[in-house]
C-alpha cells in the first residue's frame, strides 16, 4: 500500500483514497492533542493517551493526514473533499496524486464538500480561482453553504481570531467560484446511485458523513465526526474547533453505532492513512480496528 492513494472495492464501486499530503500542528502555539480533546478530564486523558504512546509534556507535533475519497462506478467519478490545496507546503496532493491513478480533475463529474472547513475545501479551486474540477457539480448541505457564506459567527470556537480569519478567508475563496455549478441538500438524499449524504452535525453546523452501498458491501464515511481514534472511545470529548459539542457527540453515537451494528467499513478523514477501518463496540463506547 503506498501512503498516498490506496484502492479498494464496495461491491461493485472501484474507491480511492487519495492523500492530500499532512499538516503538522506544532508547539508552542497550542497543544493541538489535547485541543482535540478540550472538555477531557486531564487525569483520564492521560491515562487514555498513554495507551497512545502520547505523553502530553513530551509531544511536539500531531502530524495529521489529510485524506479524499473518490468513488467510481467504471464511469462517473465522485470526490469527497477536496483536501486543503496550497494551505501548507505538505498539502495540495490531490490532484497530482488522483493523476497517478489514470484520474484527471476533467474526469470528477460530482463534488460532495462534507463541510466548509480548509482542509476539506482548499483544493476546491486552482490557483488561479477557478473550479479545480471543471465539469463537476458540487453537492454541499444548505445549512453549511449559509453558514459559511454569510458572515459566520465563529465566537464559540476556541482558537485565535488568526485562525478564525484563515477559516472564513478559504471558505469565501473556496466557495464563491463554485456557486454557479453547486447542488445544495436539506434531506438525506442519494446524490449518486448507491451515494448517500448522511447528516452529522456539531463539528460544523452542516457537517455531512457519506455512505456507499452496493451490492451488500456499505462502507461509512465520517469525515471529521472523529479526529483521532480516541473520539471512538470517549464520544464526548470534543475538539477546539467543534461548533456544537453536544452535536457532535450525538452524531457520533449515530454514525459509530450504524457502523458497528451494520458491520461497515469506516473512513475518516485524519485517521491514519488510508484512514479505513472498523468501529467495534467495547465496553461503553467503540474502538478504532484499522484494515
Ligand atoms: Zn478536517
Amino acid at each position: 500500500m503506498s501512503s498516498e492513494s490506496h484502492r479498494f472495492d464496495v461491491g461493485s464501486y472501484e474507491c480511492i483514497a487519495i492523500s492530500d499530503g499532512t499538516f503538522s500542528y506544532p508547539q508552542p502555539t497550542q497543544n493541538v492533542f489535547i485541543n482535540f480533546f478540550v472538555n477531557a478530564p486531564e487525569d483520564r486523558l492521560r491515562r487514555v493517551l498513554r495507551d497512545y504512546d502520547v505523553v502530553p509534556e513530551q509531544w511536539r507535533e500531531y502530524v495529521s493526514p489529510y485524506i479524499c475519497l473518490v468513488i467510481s462506478d467504471g464511469r462517473d467519478h465522485v470526490l469527497v473533499d477536496t483536501g486543503a490545496g496550497t494551505i501548507a507546503p505538505t498539502t495540495g496532493r490531490l490532484i497530482p496524486n488522483l493523476e497517478s491513478e489514470g484520474v484527471s480533475p476533467e474526469d470528477i463529474d460530482t463534488v460532495i464538500l462534507t463541510h466548509g472547513h480548509p482542509d476539506h475545501i482548499g483544493g476546491t479551486v486552482d490557483d488561479s480561482g477557478r473550479p479545480a474540477f471543471p465539469n463537476a457539480r458540487y453537492v454541499m448541505w444548505k445549512g453549511e453553504w449559509d453558514f459559511w457564506t454569510s458572515e459566520p459567527d465563529l465566537s464559540g470556537l476556541g482558537i485565535d481570531d488568526h485562525g478564525k480569519e484563515i477559516l472564513v478567508k478559504v471558505a469565501t475563496n473556496a466557495l464563491h467560484p463554485i456557486s454557479d455549478r453547486l447542488e445544495l441538500i436539506e434531506r438525506e438524499v442519494e446524490v449518486t446511485p448507491g451515494v448517500r449524504a448522511i447528516s452529522a452535525p456539531g463539528h460544523t453546523p452542516g457537517h455531512i458523513a457519506v455512505s456507499v452501498v452496493s451490492d451488500g458491501a456499505q462502507l461509512l464515511h465520517i469525515s471529521d465526526t472523529a479526529l483521532h481514534p480516541v473520539h471512538l472511545e470517549q464520544p464526548d470529548w470534543c475538539s477546539s474547533v467543534a461548533f456544537d459539542s453536544e452535536e457532535v457527540t450525538a452524531s457520533r453515537l449515530r454514525l459509530f453505532g450504524k457502523a458497528a451494528s451494520e458491520k461497515a467499513l469506516v473512513m475518516a478523514t485524519h485517521f491514519p492513512f488510508p484512514g479505513l477501518g472498523y468501529v467495534v463496540e467495547s465496553g461503553e463506547g467503540w474502538k478504532w480496528r484499522p484494515i
